[in-house]
């Protein structure tokens, strides 16, 4: 049986930050993932300026590596059009990008390979995991059984190191089903801007193109699993729908090629709505397997880095203090809520209050996108 002070499951963003956030602690840590990177991960594949500023507060030579991979498409400018057709344009502040996720997590996992003495542990999936009073014990789908003080579940989506904690996820997280694919020759793609389009047959959710790398389009839709259900919405059929037939779209989509697959995974959004555990004795959740996806956007990559940070803080603080009980570990719980429960509260708030009066959205992005062309006038 192999002994480490920390095991980390889950490669993506939030494994791989959390193992760098560890790289000075002077720890024995292991990271397993499923998969072999570089790895596929589906994902809209848009994120902002704090990959760079998460990464950076752990090391500047973190940072400055990102800035130095420099690859990607520079997203300067949002679009979000409304049911009725409504448009209002935001300027992003600082630097958005559009990157495929096997790139940007196998630049991390890379970086966590090179910058520390993790042990990386690829093509190995966390089968079992039993936390007991004084140690957690992982169990491989080969029978290998790793040994440590704590376990940090980065395993995403459908997290076993969850299930461990607790088996109530389906109940507890809100989730949204989403669809992504890549296509060439989607004509009208701008290559700085995301287009958000809130459409009525997708509710609690929308329809979305961004540009990718090589002229590529992301294109992709998501929305509330309880919604679908309960206006018996087939998601793939709309999503079909709206590149081949819709008014809007489908002239954009006349001569547009799919490149590789389209392919579904969840979304899971609901730390703020559910009384989720996110700690427990031994044990932090993460990223997705926490549920901090964004309410209103559905972005999981930036709630996935800073909650890894924070996950390699506490996991400092315990062994700083060899107390590693559930009690000591809502250290990690208020931290979360600290960053996110306001702004979580405010955008759930108006997520549920735009899809219970859906007039509304309406109303709001006509008002904006009136005022942008009385300013654009001046
Ligand atoms: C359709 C769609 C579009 C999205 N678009 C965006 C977007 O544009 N911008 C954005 O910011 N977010 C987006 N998200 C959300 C974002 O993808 C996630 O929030 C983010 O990937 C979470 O990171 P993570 O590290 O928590 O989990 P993941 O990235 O899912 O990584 C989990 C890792 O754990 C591994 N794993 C799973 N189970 C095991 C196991 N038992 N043993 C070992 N390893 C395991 C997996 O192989 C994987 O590598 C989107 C999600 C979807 C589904």
């Amino acid at each position: 049986m192999q002994q480490f002070d920390v095991i980390i499951c889950g490669a993506g963003p939030a494994g791989s930050t959390c193992a760098l956030g560890l790289f000075d602690a002077g720890l024995h840590v292991a990271l397993l993932d499923k998969q072999s990177f570089p790895r596929e991960k589906i994902c809209g594949d848009a994120y902002g300026g704090y990959t760079y500023k998460i990464l950076n507060t752990i090391s500047p030579r973190f940072g400055a590596r990102l800035l130095a991979l420099n690859q990607g498409a520079m997203i300067k400018r949002a679009q979000f059009v409304s049911p009725k057709g409504h448009l209002v344009e935001l300027r992003l502040k600082g630097s958005f990008t559009s990157l495929p996720r096997h790139v940007f997590d196998n630049f991390l996992l890379t970086m966590v390979k090179e910058e520390t003495n993790t042990s990386v542990f690829e093509n190995t999936t966390a089968q079992k995991i039993s936390i007991e009073k004084d140690h957690i014990l992982v169990t491989t789908h080969e029978g290998k059984e790793l040994k440590a003080k704590m376990v940090i579940g980065c395993d995403g989506a459908h997290s076993i190191v969850q299930s461990a904690l607790t088996n109530t996820r389906e109940t507890l997280t809100e989730t949204y089903p989403g669809i992504r694919a890549y296509y060439k020759n989607v004509k009208g793609l701008e290559p700085d801007c995301l287009e958000i389009h809130f459409l009525p047959n997708i509710p609690k959710g929308y329809f979305w193109i961004f540009p990718s790398t090589n002229g590529l389009s992301n294109v992709g839709i998501a929305a509330n699993k309880k919604m679908l259900a309960k206006h018996n919405i087939n998601m793939r059929k709309e999503f079909h729908y709206l590149m081949n037939e819709s008014p809007q779209f489908k002239e954009r989509f006349a001569e547009a090629e799919l490149v590789g697959e389209e392919k579904g995974w969840s979304i899971p959004i609901g730390y703020f709505d559910s009384t989720l555990p996110i700690s427990g004795n031994r044990v932090i959740l993460c990223g997705d397997a926490a549920a901090l996806v964004e309410p209103a956007t559905g972005e999981g990559i930036g709630p996935a880095m800073s909650s890894g940070r924070y996950a390699a803080w506490q996991i400092k603080k315990c062994f700083a203090q060899n107390n590693f009980s559930a009690d000591f570990m809502k250290g990690y719980d208020k931290a979360i809520r600290k960053k996110y429960v306001r702004n979580y509260f405010f955008k759930t708030s108006i997520t549920n209050l735009y899809y219970r009066m859906p007039f509304l959205m309406d109303w709001v992005i006509g008002f904006f996108s009136v005022l942008h062309r009385l300013q654009g006038r001046r």
